[in-house]
């Protein structure tokens, strides 16, 4: 057998092997750098979305584990439905209805986390060369899940003044919006703009995707009307079946090792998602489907809220202050009223993160730089710093180590 298996290899490798796919040569491996660099010893990630481990909350994750594995044997160990299971899909559906959106089981899709929703949508909704439009600089997550469809891009540049909404949608076959505190800038966008978007969604027929993974990492003020709520106010009492897209996870209120995420939308778009997930995965593990539904009726997100927006708006405050201390000289920022990112800019647009990223690596050190987050890769002089993974006495010495990469940089060295 281990003869004839080396003599099949000596045969296949002395032929030329069929190329892979074609897209592959457009991407890069940055995310897994970003979540693997904890490996590295003494390395501080200040590139990564990750939450704070130590905020995991492992023992009551157990016990609801092993109660619903006991209880509910066919659900955690079998194949599912598709679409999810009907229970955690009711859960869903009852936790985003309002008096103003009224959600029933067919509007609720269960997703192997937020990214399968994003990949989903690329297959459902994009033929090769489609039309998105988008907030750039975007969620590199996104850009990698549609690449092998070679969509063409516009960007939504919402600060505009002379921004139109129904142009900038015309012709797409969606709009991605990060509302609550954008991946990878922290911004958030205001209810008047989330309204025009949605005025324009419904004059134009566009699908309106409203990825909100940070909506409950809110640090100052109050968080504002979900953009699928403000679209749901025109059903009239209805089941929703408007345009919006939302998409939500258990990564950064639970944990993203349960792989959770859901899509809420109109059944006709629920419908595609799960033909596309068919093909997919089949279904989301019955394993972390009954411990978010346990997790849900637990109020596990509303018990660990206060302490992940606690430790996080204090983690946010002692990144802008290391910035402030150390970078300044060479960098702008705001502060971020929730979310997990500070987004930096050059004051000089000759400066290139993507030249830093190797020498912060040699320090240390490892962000984010802005040409990932962009399509067109043309934006070289930013970058984006996580907060929410490193005590503050590790964000100072990060940020310190930075600076010193930096100097290098504009040295010369
Ligand atoms: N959308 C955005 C904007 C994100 O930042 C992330 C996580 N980094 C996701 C979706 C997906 O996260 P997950 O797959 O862990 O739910």
């Amino acid at each position: 057998m281990r003869l004839m298996d080396t003599a099949a290899t000596k045969l296949r490798r002395s032929t030329a092997r069929p190329a892979f796919a074609r897209w592959l040569g457009t991407t890069n491996a940055v995310t897994n750098t970003f979540l693997s660099a904890g490996s590295i010893p003494d390395l501080i990630n200040i590139a990564g979305g990750l939450p704070a481990p130590e905020l995991y909350p492992a023992a009551e994750i157990a016990q609801i584990a092993r109660k619903a594995i006991e209880a509910h044997p066919q659900d955690t160990l079998g194949y599912n439905p598709v679409e999810g299971l009907p229970e955690l899909r009711d859960a869903l559906a009852a936790r985003f209805s309002t008096p103003h959106l009224h959600l029933g089981r067919e509007n609720i899709l269960i997703t192997t986390s937020g990214m399968q929703g994003l990949d989903l949508l690329g297959k459902a909704l994009l033929e090769e060369g489609g039309l998105i439009a988008g907030q750039f600089p975007t969620y590199l997550g996104a850009i990698d899940a549609w690449r092998p469809r070679y969509p063409t891009y516009r960007n939504l540049i919402l600060q505009d003044p002379s921004f139109d909404p129904v142009g900038a949608l015309t012709g797409a076959q969606f709009a991605y919006t990060v509302p609550n505190f954008s991946n990878p800038t922290g911004k958030l966008v205001g209810l008047q703009t989330r309204q025009a978007l949605v005025d324009a969604a419904h004059a134009t027929g566009t699908w309106l995707i409203e990825d909100d993974p940070y909506g409950g990492l809110h640090y100052d003020g109050v968080p504002l009307p979900r953009m699928i709520e403000l679209s749901g106010g025109r059903s009239a009492g209805q089941r929703y079946d408007g345009p919006v897209v939302y998409m939500g996870t258990l990564s950064k209120e639970i944990a993203p090792g349960l792989r959770i995420g859901w899509v809420v939308a109109a059944p006709e778009m629920i419908k595609a998602l799960t033909m596309a997930k068919q093909g997919s995965d089949m279904c989301t593990s019955g394993i972390t489907q009954r411990i978010a539904l346990g997790a849900l009726e637990a109020g596990l997100i509303e018990r660990l809220q206060p302490g992940l927006v606690g430790l996080y708006r204090e983690r946010r405050d002692a990144l802008c202050a290391a910035l402030e201390e150390h970078l300044s000289e060479w960098f702008t920022f705001e502060r971020p009223v929730g979310g997990m990112f500070v987004w930096a800019v050059a004051r000089d647009r000759d400066f290139d993160t993507d030249r830093l990223l190797p020498l912060a690596l040699k320090e240390k050190v490892c962000i984010a730089p802005s040409s990932v987050f962009d399509p067109s890769e043309t934006n070289r002089w930013a970058m984006r710093l996580n907060f929410t993974l490193n005590p503050p006495e590790r964000l100072d010495e990060g940020i310190r180590r930075l600076a010193s990469a930096v100097r290098t940089l504009i040295g010369g060295g």
